[in-house]
């Protein structure tokens, strides 16, 4: 039970998130306006630009990544194919494993649904999980090396109450980050954002002399090899995604019981 001390605490902490949250995404969308970052429904490119102001220390770097934007036609359409795969196994598998586990599971949202109902919703990137409006589970599926804090933290600031799953199929790894147990540290990564994107729109940056855009295509030099192993690593893997996000759900759900519980014991008393 979290002492009144405490409760004031986080919510000046949620205050202080929310209003930085707020100011950082008019700083996005200033920057999309001052370089002409638009995508082809002419909306503001915020996720490049947020990515972006989170994953570079150097101001010259920013400045050369959103003056200089890298091509996304150039990825192999086998990681492509290799990702979607794994997002339409998983989703198949979560839907199966929560109805067996007594979950109501929906497709899509319709609108009223009840407390304890499950939304699924594969996105761009991998798949969300909705538990009735009190709990999001961001499950990001990365089929090759490549992995980004920027993109993970990115996503817990738009969705601060979610638990991100990071699966790196490949490596055979399941990463779990508590979004609520970590927002002192995302509040220091938003100031740091927030700091780089203002100093970029006054034009505070000098030429610097890395090289943070690559336009070069991955060549696949193993593509037999990278297949046998991606699918051997996603039929051994995609069980323990299962289980961890079931692992979640009941832990969430575990403690809304004890909270409804001790709310109950409190009114007894009074
Ligand atoms: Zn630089």
């Amino acid at each position: 039970m979290l002492t009144k001390e405490a409760t004031q605490q986080i919510e000046a902490n949620n205050e202080i998130f929310e209003y930085l949250r707020g100011y950082l995404d008019e700083v996005c969308s200033s920057i999309a306006e001052k370089y002409g970052l638009y995508d082809s429904h002419g909306c503001p490119r915020k996720a490049f630009v947020l990515d972006t102001l989170l994953k570079y220390s150097c101001y010259g770097c920013i400045n050369k990544v959103f003056t200089q934007p890298r091509k996304t036609d150039s990825i192999d359409k086998l990681f492509l194919q290799n990702h979607k795969l794994a997002v339409n196994l998983l989703v198949e598998q979560l839907r199966h494993h929560l109805k067996s586990a007594g979950f109501k599971v929906e497709e899509e949202v319709k609108g009223e649904y009840g407390r304890l109902d499950i939304i699924i919703k594969p996105t761009g990137t991998g798949v969300i999980v909705e538990i009735g409006n009190t709990i999001e589970i961001i499950i990001e599926v990365k089929t090759g090396a490549s992995f980004t804090y920027a993109q993970l933290f990115r996503y817990l600031i738009e969705r601060p109450n979610a638990v991100l799953v990071l699966w790196r199929v490949t490596q055979r790894q399941i990463i779990v980050i508590d979004g609520g147990k970590i927002r002192g540290l995302l509040l220091m990564v938003m100031e740091a954002a927030l700091n780089r994107g203002t100093a970029i729109l006054n034009g505070y940056y000098e030429e610097c002399s890395h090289n943070p855009v690559r336009n070069e295509p991955y060549v696949i030099e193993d593509a037999q090899g990278l297949v046998d192993d991606f699918l051997s690593a996603l039929a051994e893997t995609i069980p323990s995604v299962v289980e961890t996000v079931l692992d979640i759900i009941r832990s969430h759900l575990g403690d809304i019981e004890t909270s409804q519980q001790t709310m109950e014991v409190e009114n007894l008393d009074h």
